[in-house]
């Protein structure tokens, strides 16, 4: 029986893992993850249970220097997480010297008075021995409430953190419904899952001008034959990247659209149609009322 809550914000820089722990530990893919920084443009809820309590992990943008009116943004909603929760997980890779931004944020949550736990991430990649000098130097000068190594990815030490995030749960009624792994709508993680597949599968910087916007969704069939007809609208900034979106003969669409509507197909547990175009709208990332459209407000 569920009979507390835990509500728990993860931030850390880009790139350190957030959105991989928090899919491993909901067991749905809710938050995209890529090797490329700056991911995960909203706050997204990872929603799961855990004896009994329904754990609420609040997974965030990466903490960076904000160039353009959606890095604000993005700054914006790390401050925001650590207000109003029951603790904060802070979590790094596995570096033994502390980083002006992570020295930066403990000072912003020490302010705040909430508990907070160091996550060392990706411990996969070094020698278990490595982790002690990282645990010792950030124990010595940060008020830790605990320290926990994990890899999110092989699903390494996630017990002992689930464990410490237990900790910090309130009795209270179950917010979510059982089953529910996001607060996201269906039609906000198609849009996120499509723009993963554009960041997996092409160059630097384009990727990170695009926005999807699905246009159109419906059902059609009943119970195990369900069909759903997605149509979505890739933006992207310039000319230049529309041609490299679309690829010769539309190649690179075609491959974005059929690796999206795989994981679509998995997420939602039916068959899908995708039908995707790609559009040029300049400098949106400066833009409130495009920002806006695209629901990043
Ligand atoms: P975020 O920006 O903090 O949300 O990071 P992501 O979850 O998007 O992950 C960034 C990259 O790190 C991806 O390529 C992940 O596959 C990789 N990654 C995440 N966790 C681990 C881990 O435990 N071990 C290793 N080796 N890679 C990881
Ligand atoms: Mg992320």
């Amino acid at each position: 029986m569920i009979n507390k809550t835990a509500m728990i914000s993860i931030i850390g820089r880009a790139n350190v893992g957030k959105s991989t722990l928090t899919n491993k530990l909901t067991g749905d893919k809710v938050a995209i993850v890529s090797p490329k920084p700056q991911t995960t443009r909203n706050r997204i809820y990872g929603v799961f249970s855990y004896r009994e309590t329904q754990m609420i992990l609040l997974d965030t943008p990466g903490f960076h220097k904000p160039k353009t009116r959606l890095g604000d943004y993005m700054v914006k909603i790390v401050k925001d997480s650590v207000a109003d929760v029951d603790a904060v997980v802070l979590m790094i890779e596995p570096v033994d010297n502390i980083g002006i931004q992570e020295a930066a944020l403990i000072d912003h949550i020490n302010q705040s008075g909430v508990p907070y736990v160091l996550v060392i991430n990706k411990i996969d990649k070094i020698r278990q021995d490595f982790a002690l000098p990282i645990i010792e130097r950030y124990s010595q000068r940060f008020g830790f409430d605990a320290i926990v190594p994990v890899s999110a990815k092989k699903g390494d030490g996630l017990s002992a953190l689930l464990e410490t995030l237990d900790k910090y749960a309130k009795p209270g009624p179950q917010l979510f419904p059982d089953g529910m792994t996001t607060d996201q709508p269906e039609k906000q993680v198609i849009a996120e899952i499509i723009r993963e597949k554009l960041l997996i599968c092409l160059d630097k910087e384009i990727p990170h001008g695009t926005a999807v916007e699905i246009t159109s969704f419906s059902e059609r069939g009943e119970d195990d034959n369900v069909i759903i007809d997605v149509d979505a609208t890739i933006y992207c900034e310039k000319s230049s990247h529309k041609g490299m979106i679309i690829g010769k003969n539309g190649a690179m669409l075609k491959k974005i659209g059929q690796y999206a509507r795989e994981d679509i197909e998995r997420f939602m547990g039916a068959k899908v149609f995708l039908q995707t175009w790609v559009k040029v709208k300049e400098n949106w990332r400066d833009s409130n009322t495009i920002m806006k459209n695209f629901g990043y407000f």
